[in-house]
């Protein structure tokens, strides 16, 4: 068995931001500034949170006959 296919690289998940190679020092991400994108997304969507459009539902075209 040839032991020569030697795989010195970990295979590493691309950057979630920009698809780049990941690194170590700010994985999962590439650089300090893809890992702030992804927490910038994170706090956004604390207040991108869609309201329940179905509560519009409850309109009073109801006839009280
Ligand atoms: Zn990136």
């Amino acid at each position: 068995m040839p032991a020569s296919k030697v795989t010195r690289l970990r295979p590493t998940r691309p950057c979630p931001i920009c698809d780049k190679p990941s690194v170590q020092n700010f994985h999962p991400f590439c650089s300090a500034r893809c890992a702030n994108i992804d927490l910038g997304k994170w706090l956004t969507g604390a207040y991108a949170i869609p309201a329940e459009a179905g509560e519009e539902d409850d309109d009073f075209s109801e006839d009280e006959k």
